[in-house]
């Protein structure tokens, strides 16, 4: 048995053993063939969460009784999406019948209510639901829970059949998400100061998204898109960008994940008015900037780096000292108060970008540490 297991960068932990489980199932399997001694019960199974359940439940059953399924979609990762389809419909048999549905989980009661709905043109005998995980304090009641195996807190929970995106069905224990607190950082600096490079280490060491503009600006000029045909001209000067297009399209950036650990914002904000509108995006989203680390380096260091690394990035702005000149301007203007914006909030870190990669990248990670 793992103590944690990781699923697409996420962890979870090790929450219910499988032995707790098939107690509870077997306890189930109890009290329903108490019940039903003198029925031959058809029990409806909900896919694909509840096949482990169901599967073990049927081996502890003692008498005679039918099997069938149902399938709805309703989780997409780790939120509901409110939307219940129904993707294997009931078979005629029910008709008559006494039904038990066997539910992986009850959490919301949403996917219950489109059961029940399912079932109300069915002619059924009687109705009894059990869910062997039960999410009581979430639950919106509507509809008693006949039987349940274990109450749990409202976490999201893997294993024993239930998934992260499809993932972590096969787990024969139950994991639950280890949902750590958001680590959002601006990696700060000129041009060619060691943004982009120590991101990408970042980003692994702390599972962050690493969100450059310039790559976003970059790749969409490659594919020709309106976004990038307005950044064009602006990016081959050398100048920025406008705001108003800049921050319309980080904010994209950041709603395409919102199941992010974190993000690294790498260069941006790059003028004031981006900072306040970073901000206030953030703060309607219930996050906030955790640090700006910056990045320090000379001009001539910079200039040397910047020129070495045009000559295999192919970026006509890192080929010409002119417009580098006037990249490092854009940023005494526009860029530099910002160190002033982040102190007066008290976030403002600063950090020697000049030696070895290895070595900077500690020096990133022990602020990073102290927060
Ligand atoms: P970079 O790769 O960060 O050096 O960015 C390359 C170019 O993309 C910059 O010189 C700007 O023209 C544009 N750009 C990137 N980020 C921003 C931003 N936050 N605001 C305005 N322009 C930006």
């Amino acid at each position: 048995m793992e103590r944690t297991v990781t699923l697409f960068g996420k962890r979870f932990d090790h929450f219910i053993p499988e032995s707790e489980i098939l107690q509870a199932v077997e306890k189930m399997a109890a009290d329903i063939a108490r019940d039903y001694k003198d029925e031959v019960p058809v029990f409806v199974g909900v896919l694909n969460g509840a096949y482990m359940f169901v599967s073990d439940f049927m081996k502890h059953y003692p008498h005679p009784c039918e099997l069938t399924f149902v399938k709805l979609g309703s989780y997409r990762g780790l939120t509901s999406t409110g939307i219940v389809e129904t993707l294997l419909d009931l078979p005629e048999q029910v008709a008559g019948r006494h039904v038990i549905i066997l539910e992986d989980i009850v959490d919301t009661g949403r996917t219950l209510q489109e059961l029940v709905h399912l079932f109300a043109n069915k002619n059924v005998r009687d109705f009894k639901i059990a869910s062997l995980f039960y999410k009581s304090e979430i639950y919106n009641g509507e509809y008693p829970i006949d039987y349940f195996g274990l109450e749990i807190p409202d976490k999201f929970i893997v294993g024993y059949g239930l998934d992260y995106k499809e993932q972590g069905r096969n787990l024969r224990d139950i994991y639950q998400l280890n949902r750590q607190p958001m680590i959002n950082l601006v990696l700060f600096g000129k041009p060619g100061a060691g943004k982009g490079t120590q991101a990408a280490f970042l980003k692994e060491k702390y599972d962050l998204k690493h969100i450059s503009t310039g790559d976003v600006f970059r790749q969409n000029i490659k594919n020709g898109t309106e976004l990038g045909q307005l950044a064009k001209s602006y990016i081959d000067k050398g100048d920025l960008v406008p705001d108003e297009v800049t921050i319309r399209m980080l904010q994209g950036e950041v709603e395409k994940d919102p199941d992010a650990a974190g993000f690294i914002f790498d260069g941006f904000p790059r003028t004031v008015a981006q900072a306040e509108a970073l901000d206030e995006f953030l703060r309607s989203k219930e996050m906030r900037i955790d640090a700006t680390i910056a990045l320090e380096a000379g001009d001539e260091v910079l200039l040397e780096r910047l020129l070495e690394r045009g000559k295999v990035s192919g970026r006509s702005d890192d080929q010409d000292p002119e417009k580098i000149r006037n990249r490092f301007e854009e940023y005494n203007q526009k860029t530099a108060p910002l160190k002033s914006y982040y102190e007066e909030q008290g976030k403002f870190h600063s950090v020697n970008g000049i030696g070895e990669i290895q070595e900077i990248t500690g020096r990133l990670a022990a602020v990073i540490e102290s927060l």
